[in-house]
């Protein structure tokens, strides 16, 4: 089936047409970064007035790369959250009058689920399965039983890595978002300062990386102080490092009291070099070298539609029910499958 799937939730405009959840027919990714650069962080209202301008602009070009029309779709699928509201509502409003005047089943996607599912989009998935879920709003272990379950097994306790990143960027005086050049950075430099390694020898799959920005700004500050150089590259490769140690031990902890056989690294972090180098030589380490470690390609990292229209293939296969025009923005979504039973 063809799913034409809007994600709109933070500082990309992305319309996909995406075919049974595993084939991308397009992508179409409108970045606004350039608008939020000199803020150092995205500005909802900024983002809202570029959404409004990029999306149905997107949606056609996404239908005429994959060389089809609403007519040849079976659904549109959307991000309702989590996410910035004003840049959700968006593509939730586009959403809705593509249903309505196709005559298209309106599919709910939660964004996280999108990154996740991400990886179905070049790689073939078995249950029941790890993800690692680091992202700018999220660092997570998220254990799915079987398609669409996801159950959150580590979360953090206050700053997401990808935010870590960006957060210290600006300290570097790195423009946002930083994590791309910091991992940059990190290979030309050495790990020399000896940052924390916060939460790593805790007994539970949970995160922790304030304590680790706080101790990076504390160390930069301090020098400046005392008027000292430091080497940004070192600074950053030792930033890194401590960020790494504590993703891949944290996820060694997760797989060896969930196994599985594929491992999916998902969300804009999951584009670093240093974490794709040295992950699955870590878990050969322990003893987990049976795992299958899924890294989606870097375009499919950071926010896309083709990842939300691979996350509403599953929902469509689990006859989850569709949503009607009173669809509104959830902007702190959560996807516990556990929790939701719960309730
Ligand atoms: P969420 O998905 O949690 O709602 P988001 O959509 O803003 O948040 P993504 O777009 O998935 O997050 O990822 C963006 C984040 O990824 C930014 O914080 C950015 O600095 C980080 N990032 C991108 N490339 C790299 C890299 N190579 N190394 C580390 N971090 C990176
Ligand atoms: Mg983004
Ligand atoms: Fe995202």
């Amino acid at each position: 089936e063809l799913i034409l799937a809007i994600e709109s939730s933070c500082d990309e405009t992305s319309v996909a047409v995406v075919r049974d959840g595993q084939t991308i027919l397009s992508n179409i990714i409108a970045t606004q970064i350039n608008s939020h650069k000199r803020f150092g962080g995205v500005v909802p209202e900024v983002a809202s007035r570029h959404h409004v301008e990029a999306i149905l602009v997107a949606a056609q070009d996404a239908l005429d790369e994959a060389q089809v029309t609403y007519d040849d779709l079976q659904a549109v699928a959307v991000t309702v959250g989590p996410g910035l509201v004003g840049a959700l509502l968006i593509g939730i409003s586009a959403a809705k009058a593509i249903s309505f005047a196709h005559s298209l089943p309106l599919i709910p996607v939660n964004h996280m689920a999108g990154h996740i599912y991400a990886a179905r989009l070049v790689h073939e998935l078995t249950y029941p399965l790890m993800a690692l879920l680091v992202s700018g709003g999220h660092t997570e272990l998220v254990y799915l039983r079987a398609p669409g379950e996801f159950e959150i097994i580590g979360d953090t306790r206050d700053d997401a890595a990808g935010e870590a990143y960006d957060k210290i960027g600006r300290v570097l005086g790195v423009p946002y978002p930083a994590g791309k050049t910091i991992d940059a950075m990190a290979h030309e430099g050495k790990d020399t300062f000896d940052f924390p390694r916060a939460m790593l020898q805790e007994d539970n799959l949970d995160f922790s990386f304030s304590g680790l920005k706080s101790a990076f700004i504390n160390t930069v500050h301090h020098a400046e102080q005392k008027q000292e150089a430091l080497l940004k590259n070192d600074l950053a490769a030792s930033f890194q490092a401590s960020v790494i140690d504590v993703l891949v031990g944290k996820t060694i902890k997760a797989l060896q009291q969930y196994p599985v056989k594929q491992l999916v690294v998902a969300g804009g972090v999951a584009a670093n070099q240093g974490l794709r180098e040295q992950l699955a030589a870590h878990l050969a380490a322990a003893g987990l070298d049976q795992v299958e470690v899924i890294f989606p390609p870097l375009r499919l990292c950071g926010d896309n539609g083709a990842m939300i229209g691979a996350a509403a293939h599953v929902a469509l296969q689990k006859h989850e029910p569709f949503a009607d025009l009173t669809l509104n923005a959830d902007p702190s979504l959560s996807f516990d499958y556990a929790e939701t039973m719960l309730s």
